[in-house]
Order: C-alpha cells, then structure tokens, then sequence
C-alpha cells in the first residue's frame, strides 16, 4: 500500500479522500488555489502546496505543477477526484511517465469513454443496447438538422465531450434546431474546447439509473449494484438513492453484467460508474454513457454495502486484488443522497455567492453522513461548484431512510447564502416522491409544490426576532453597567424604567418589501409582546447564536444569526431574514433598483442579440451571459425600444449591473 499520497481537487470530495487514507495510515497531499488558501482540504491534509490564483485553469488544471509537487514531496499516488484531471487522459499519461500511479483507469480507457459518440460506438459493437440516435463524426449543420427531422421530435443534443449537462439542449421542434445547435456548440467549446456534438432521441419519462463496477489489474471485474438518479434539474442529480426503487433482481443482474461487459471491453481498472437511461414506458435500458472516475453520488453505494469505495480505488491502484468477490457482495437496506447547493430556488436556481455566515451541520452517526469542504465563515466562491455539501443517510429501508433524511435536513442550516434546504426539504417529503413515482421530470412536474414560494411571517418568528433583539440590548446594557463607575444607576436598569418614557420598546423589522412592528412591554416575568392585534407573553435568552424562548408558555429554540445588517431566524429549518431597522431613519434609505435587465450573476456576455433602435416583444431573448459554465438568456421583460446596449460580446460583468435599457411603448 501507498505511504503518500497527493489530492488533486479541491471541496469535500479531497476532504472524503484524505479521510480514508488517514484510515489506511497513508499521508495526504493538498494542493489549493489562492481560493482555497484557508480551505478545509488544506487543513486536514498532512501537507498542503499552492498552485496558483483561483481560475482552474490556473490552478486545479495545472497538472505540470501538480506532478512536480508530487515527485517533490515524494507522493507515490494521485487521486485525482472527480471533475477537473479525473477523465483527462493525457494527464494519466503524464502520471505514468512521471512514475507516479493514477489512482483510476488506464488512459486508454478514458480515452474510449471520454467522447460520448466513441463510447457509444464502442458500446454498439459490444452489443450493448442504445438509445436511437446520430453519433458519427458528421457536423455539418444541415445535415444534422435531417437527422433530427428524420428521428422526430422531441430530439436531444449533447456534446461529444460533455459532462455535467452542459451543452445539452432538448428541442421540441425543427425550427427550433439551428438555434439550441449553435447554442449547444458554444456552451460545448467553452467547457471542453470541442464543439463536436451527437443527437439522441429524448425520452420524455426516463429513469436515470447508473451501475457501480470495479475492475482491478489482475482482470478481475464486479458490480456494486445501481444508483436511482433520476431527481433531476436540467439533467443535474439533485438526489440519488440505492437501491432502485422497483429494480427486480433479474433486472439488477441482466444491467450489472452489461455494465461489467462493457468495463472489460475497454480494459478498465478501478471505479466507474456505467450509465444507463431506463425508459418507463416500456421498460427497455440504453447505455448513456460511461464515467470513468468515482462519481460525486457514491456514498449511497458505500452505505447500503458497507464498503468504502475510495479505499478500493487505493487498495486496486496499489495492485491488490479486488477486496470481495461478486457474490460476497450485498445490499443493506436503503440510502439517500441530497445535494446541498448554494442557490437560489425561486430564481430558478441561480447559483450563489458568499459568506456562510453560519453553518450547523446535522449530528453524524451510523444512519446520518455529511461529506463537505466547507465550514462555517467560509465563502462560496464564484469560481466553483457552488456545492456546500452532501447530506447522506441510510436505514432498514426506503421509508424509514426517506424519515430520516427529512428530519436531517431540517437540522440542517446554513445562514449567508440562499441553499436549496427548502426545496430538498419539500422533495423528501413529497407524497409522490415516497411512493416512489420516480423518473427524470418530477422536479419539473411537481414544481408548484417544490419550489417553497415566499410565506408571510408567522407571529412566532417576529416574536422569536424581537427576543433575539431585546437579549441583544439587555446584553449591551449589562455590558455598559459593569464598565461603569456607578453600577447600581438605575440608567442600567433593563427592566424598561427610563425617565420620561413608559416602560415599553417598540422594534422594528423589515422582511423583503414588508414593515413590521413589535412593541415590547417590559413584564416581571420577561416581555408581554404586541404584534398586530395579538399579545403574547414571551421570554427568552441567547446563547451565542442559540435563542433558547418561552412564548405563551410553549417552549421553543431557534438560531439567531446577524450578518450584513440582517438579523436571521433560523426555526424548524426554516430561515427568515429580517432586516431591523430604525423608522426614524427611513428617509435616507436608498431606492431600491429596478429592472430585470441588470445581470442577475457575474459572468461572461457570450452573445447579443439586439441593436439600440430594435423593437421587442416581452419574452425576445436579448442577450446571454455565461456563468459557472452555464448560459443564462436575457429576456425583454416587457415590449418595447431597445435604448442603449451597455455591453458586448465577450465582456465581464458583476452580479446587478444594467446590461442594456428598453425604453416602454
Ligand atoms: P452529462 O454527462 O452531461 O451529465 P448524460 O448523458 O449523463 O449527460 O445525461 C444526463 C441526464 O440527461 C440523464 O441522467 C438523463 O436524465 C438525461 N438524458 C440523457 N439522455 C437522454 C435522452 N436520450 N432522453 C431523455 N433524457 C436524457
């Protein structure tokens, strides 16, 4: 076995890796990028070496450095993670000729599957099933518009290179080919630098369900059965669980034998996962494609058979043989994972940036797992997967994992940044989702319900941020009183006698566009509170961030988070964030901005669709940003003249700036 090894990536997938090897008694490597000076991979890791400034590109895709550190500090092993060098060939090849192992599968292998048109080729030759579409090496537009027209809509198009989902576009219709091509080429040259592209039926009710294998250097090859992925958001798993609900044990092996099939034709050795599209309509399963590195949803697999996969991949690429045979292998009960992102839901899930100005994570045992780079005060940075973790949990079975993960999830809070905590917390708890009506279109079909729309303020959470506010004065009063000469002034006095004034104290709080007032009476046994027309009698105190309260005799405790100016109550999961605010002050406040034509993020202007003088109709697309690898079209928000267009093709913006002005007709 390896003594050291070196973590090529970066978040909670290197935090993951350099946990098993501390199991194994191997020393870690960490490499950063000036992002990541602070991160918790660095931390953890036995030593850790900068690479560069925070572009991968720059840094996490400099793999010259990144050999260089390994023969510096002696590393036997790379792993590589997932994303970044994991499916780059050349880079295993770098290794090899370096003298240092690639934790992962031999170039070659890469190579066969690292265009989704070769693999499928590949595949069709092994007798592997797919699913009816174009995947030669023809690009001529015309001609792969026919292609379409002659399969029929709706199509699919994908880059050859791709992965993560980018640069896939579904079209409904022919006219609507050309442009979702041109599109589905560029987002394909600007993550791969290949804008070759293949077309595939689309299946309008498919599961995504994808096979686990593992194949050591002395050809040996096994499954380590399916994962259901089939919660999805523009074909990004959202949550993933195994086993598949339904899945029958024929079925399980007939797609576990295909999946090693296909690993053996191509040579394969360590982890990789074969993906499989099962179209619920008439029960078939088609190879989608083969990724050849340890995929971000394993744990589930981990979980339901008690193996830790990355201590495979060790154990393989140190040349030992596979740790158990196939039919020493078996499931346990059943896993979920949900991914937790920093983003924003209601605005069609646009990715966030920021402080975690708070993060408590639920309590881990051997039913509740948290994989995660980042802790609290740590910034989500716009230069990555603006992942923040991934919650993993597993019991006896189905329903009673599906309990647990609800109730992990709403002990799960994050204050700073927008997540999807609510919309993970509205999926888990689906009616349809527990009975497992499952397939690539529930986000979409149960988005009403999913999308947690913006609820009035209940009276316990105003009454929960007055006592938050109210601990807080009391705190500054004690404060002030025991730094004073006089301590025993009745100016110190917190039960509310001021001169000249009633006993009370009126606070004020704004939530979105909404004012509210609470006027808090100074009682004996702590506040009588008036919101509205109700009365409350309340108490409570802070510990730190932790308000513990007694309203109308009912026992409460919430989290009580400031930052930026805004006070967040954190109750049962649920963020509110209020910004207090002094209605004395009002005049100053600044007009709020208005629009709909200000860069809803930072990015990159890719195209520009209009001149000053054009008129539009509400709904023309005017413009596309990138960010994040993602293309985000700018739509007119009304009809109307295009006044001034303030940026062109290829030019940087920041999240809020006005990128062009419609004058109203
Ligand atoms: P990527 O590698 O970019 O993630 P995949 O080929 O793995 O892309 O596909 C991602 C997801 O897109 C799948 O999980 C599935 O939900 C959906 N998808 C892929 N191919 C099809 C298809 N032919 N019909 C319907 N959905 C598809």
């Amino acid at each position: 076995m390896f003594k050291k090894i070196l973590i090529a990536n970066r978040g909670e997938i290197a935090c993951r890796v350099i946990a098993t090897a501390r199991k194994l008694g191997i020393k870690t490597v960490a490499v950063y990028s000036d992002a990541d000076a602070q991160a918790r991979h660095v931390k953890l890791a036995d030593e850790a070496f900068r690479l560069g400034p925070p572009a991968p590109r720059e840094s996490y895709l400099r793999s010259d450095l990144i050999l260089a550190i390994a023969k510096q500090t002696g590393a036997e092993a790379i792993h590589p993670g997932y994303g970044f060098l994991s499916e780059n060939a050349e880079f295993a090849i770098a290794c090899v000729e370096a003298g240092v192992v690639f934790i992962g599968p031999p170039a070659s292998a890469i190579s066969a599957m690292g265009s989704k048109s070769a693999a499928k080729t590949l595949m069709e030759s092994a007798a592997v099933p797919l699913v009816p579409g174009y995947h030669g090496e023809k690009q001529d537009v015309s001609f792969l518009q026919r292609e379409a027209d002659k399969m029929g809509y709706p199509v699919l198009i994908k880059a050859s290179a791709g992965g993560g989902g980018k640069g896939m576009k579904i079209v409904e219709k022919s006219t609507d080919f050309l442009s979702q091509l041109a599109s589905a080429q560029r987002e394909a040259e600007s993550s791969f630098g290949d804008s070759r592209v293949l077309i595939e039926k689309y299946l309008t009710k498919p599961r995504h369900i994808e096979i686990q294998v593992f194949a050591d250097t002395h050809g040996e090859a096994v499954y380590l059965f399916e994962r259901d992925c089939s919660v999805q958001r523009r074909h990004q798993k959202v949550l993933e669980e195994a086993p598949a609900p339904g899945m029958t044990a024929e079925r399980r092996s007939e797609m576990g034998i295909a999946a090693v099939n296909a690993a053996k034709a191509i040579g394969y050795v360590g982890a990789g996962t074969v993906e499989f599209i099962f179209d619920t309509l008439t029960g078939a399963f088609y190879f989608m494609e083969m990724n050849t590195r340890l995929q971000v949803e394993h744990p589930v697999t981990e979980m339901i058979t008690r193996q830790d996969l990355v201590e495979w991949q060790l154990r393989v690429a140190s040349g030992e043989s596979l740790p158990l045979k196939q039919h020493e292998l078996k499931i346990h009960g059943h896993a979920f994972e949900a991914r937790v992102y920093a983003e924003d839901p209601a605005r069609d899930f646009l990715p966030q940036i920021g402080k975690l100005a708070h993060l408590h994570q639920p309590a881990e045992s051997a039913y509740v797992r948290v994989d995660t780079g980042v802790e609290s005060g740590d910034e989500i940075s716009p230069w990555y997967d603006p992942m923040i973790a991934k919650l993993i949990v597993w019991d006896e079975n189905r329903q009673r994992a599906l309990d647990r993960l609800t109730n992990a999830l709403s002990d799960y809070e994050v204050v700073g940044l927008d997540t999807n905590l609510a919309f993970l917390r509205q999926l888990a708890s689906h009616p349809a989702f527990a009975a497992c009506e499952l397939d690539t279109g529930f986000i979409a079909r149960h988005r009403e319900r999913l999308i947690p729309s913006p609820t009035p303020i209940s009276v316990d959470t105003l009454a929960l941020a007055a006592l938050a506010e109210l601990a807080q004065v009391e705190a500054r009063n004690l404060a002030m009183r025991q730094c004073s000469k006089e301590p025993a002034s009745p100016w110190w006095e917190a039960d509310g006698w001021r001169l000249n004034q009633d006993n009370r104290h009126a606070l004020h709080f704004r939530v979105g566009s909404q004012e509210y007032a609470v006027i808090a009476h100074y009682a004996d046994t702590g506040y009588m509170l008036e919101i509205g027309t109700e009365k409350l009698n309340a108490n409570g105190s802070l510990h730190g961030q932790m308000l513990r309260a007694v309203i109308n005799g009912h026992r409460l405790q919430a989290t009580a988070v400031r930052h930026d100016g805004q006070l967040t109550i954190v109750n049962n999961g649920a963020n509110t964030e209020l910004e207090p605010f002094n209605p004395l002050l009002v005049g100053l406040q600044v007009a709020e901005a208005t629009g709909g034509l200000n860069a809803p993020m930072p990015g990159t202007v890719v195209a520009v669709h209009v001149k000053a003088g054009e008129i539009v109709e509400k709904g023309t697309p005017l413009m596309i940003l990138e960010a994040m690898k993602m293309e985000h079209t700018i739509l007119a928000p009304h009809a109307g003249e295009v006044k001034e267009v303030f940026f062109q093709k290829g030019e940087q913006v920041t999240e809020g700036t006005a990128l062009l002005e419609i004058a109203s007709q």
